[in-house]
């Protein structure tokens, strides 16, 4: 056998657990997650609460909900651009986009497996707060990198 933890790991590093806040939410995400970014935009902060979101993408068939899909609501915070939460706890899940219906956009902090992978890019970094400080080597761009006129304004 190539891998040598196989059959010894309990745990499937790629294999993702999450949850709502209440609970209510539950799912399932399998790994590896692509283009892991913390993002300061503001529609990230207003609606998480928080500094930034650290947000990832994966397949929609590497993602599965559990429970709680009568939960969950969805805020389109720009055209084409669906925030998913759970509407008891205000939890956010995901965001969907129209311009990318073949992937789920993940809101990390709602993992309840850790995961070994780095974040890649941090972004939007015109729209942090000026807590926000960076004292670490993640490449930052003031709203995406390579940006066009026609690319989201948001994560
Ligand atoms: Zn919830
Ligand atoms: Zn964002």
């Amino acid at each position: 056998m190539s891998d040598s933890r196989a059959g010894d790991d309990p745990v499937d590093a790629k294999l993702l657990m999450g949850s709502c806040l209440c609970g209510g939410v539950r799912y399932r995400a399998e790994g590896p997650l692509t283009l892991v970014t913390r993002c300061h935009c503001l529609q990230c902060r207003k609606q998480s609460g928080a500094e930034f979101a650290t947000n990832a993408s994966l397949e929609n068939d590497r993602f599965e909900l559990l429970e709680g899909e009568a939960l969950l609501r969805d805020f389109e915070s720009s055209p084409g651009e669906k925030r998913i939460f759970c509407g008891q706890c205000g939890s956010s899940i995901l965001k969907r986009s129209a311009a990318s219906p073949d992937f789920v956009r993940l809101r990390l902090g709602c993992l309840d497996s850790d995961f070994d992978q780095k974040i890649q890019i941090r972004i939007f970094t015109e729209s942090r707060l000026a807590i926000s400080e960076f004292s670490d080597d993640i490449p930052s761009f003031e709203t995406l990198p390579g940006a066009a006129s026609s690319d989201p304004k948001s994560d």
